[in-house]
């Protein structure tokens, strides 16, 4: 999005907003993303209530202000000079409830609590989301994929402000998905809300899948450092996951700076304490070039550049 609009002009017409949520200047999105990188966001607005979010987001769409909706952080690498224009964090708009074996979850509530609400009603088909970091929202906008199974996969419809600015509920049967792809990318909109067809299953065993998942990202090191898991797509043309290529070339431990291919996953790229962001992008940049010379194809980044990269 173009950034017009002078920082004074922003910053004063940001206070007439009629909305209760505190804003805040120059927030550090380092304390916003799972990376625990990124430099400031300008002005940075957590809305209180659904009124509250659809109200700001009107806001800067009629004004064309320059926004970035934020979920949970945890698939995005923020530029060290940080976001121009206003972040909408939407973490506040979290509530979930059920109706029979449909889970209703808001965009800001974490998929964590959803798979353990749905679980707590006996009702099975979100396990393989289990331990998966980030909001309903974000899994949403990604297309979330865990152990084979895409989000996409039980989702019964979805409530978002659409490309026309209008409230809207868009049926599943109309909304189209691919791996890591969703119609919701790169375009003006902001998903609300999702509604998930489940089905009534044992608690007991909906709870053991669950834990097992868990416990299988913790072996393999997701949650060992600061990190936005998977930084590169797979890609099936490649004949292998992105990782064992990365691991094939001997890269687990190269580092820049304070960024460094995970030792226990090749396609993490960790924080060890104090890495830039652009020292993770100069990282992912020589992985890829490294690859590229040795296999002849360009691996896919996963993981989105969010701020100011200029
Ligand atoms: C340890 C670890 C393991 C991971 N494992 C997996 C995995 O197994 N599978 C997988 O697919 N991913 C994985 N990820 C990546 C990440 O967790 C997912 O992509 C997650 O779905 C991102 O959700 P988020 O809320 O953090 O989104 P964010 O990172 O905050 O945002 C991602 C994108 O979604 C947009 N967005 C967020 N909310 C909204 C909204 N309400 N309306 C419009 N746009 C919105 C943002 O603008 C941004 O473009 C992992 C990450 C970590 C740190």
């Amino acid at each position: 999005m173009v950034y017009h609009t002078p920082v004074n002009t922003l910053r004063e017409m940001i206070k007439k907003i009629n909305i209760s949520a505190p804003i805040y200047f120059d927030e550090p999105m380092a304390s916003h993303t799972t990376f625990n990188i990124g430099g400031p966001a300008e002005i940075f607005i957590q809305p209180q209530t659904k009124e509250e979010l659809k109200t700001l987001f009107s806001f800067c769409r009629n004004h064309e202000y320059p926004w970035f909706i934020l979920g949970k952080g945890s698939n995005i690498l923020v530029s060290d000079k940080g976001v121009k224009g206003i972040v909408i964090d939407v973490e506040s708009i979290n509530a979930i409830n059920a109706s029979g074996t449909v889970i209703h979850a808001d965009a800001g509530a974490e998929v964590n609590r959803v798979c353990e609400y749905a679980a707590n009603l006996g009702l099975a088909g979100m396990e393989f989301l289990y331990a998966l970091p980030g909001s309903i929202g974000g899994a949403l906008w990604m297309n979330a994929r865990c152990f084979d199974k895409s989000i996409s996969e039980i989702i019964k419809s979805v409530e978002v402000i659409d490309t026309d600015g209008l409230l809207k509920q868009l049926d599943r049967k109309i909304l189209e998905f691919d791996y890591k792809t969703s119609p919701f990318q790169h375009k003006e909109m902001l998903i609300l809300s999702a509604n998930f067809k489940l089905q009534t299953g044992n608690k007991k065993s909906i709870k053991s899948r669950m834990a097992a998942h868990k416990e299988e990202r913790i072996a393999k090191g997701h949650f060992h450092l600061p990190c936005a898991g998977s930084i590169f797509k797979n890609n099936r043309a490649f004949g292998k996951p992105a990782g064992a290529i990365i691991d094939s070339l001997s890269l687990k431990g190269l580092s820049i700076g304070g960024a460094k291919v995970s030792d226990l996953h090749a396609n993490f790229i960790v924080n060890t304490g104090s890495a830039k962001a652009a020292e993770v992008r100069e990282l992912i940049n020589l992985i890829k070039d490294k690859v590229k010379n040795a296999y002849g194809f360009v691996l896919e980044e996963e993981i989105l550049y969010a701020g100011d990269w200029s």
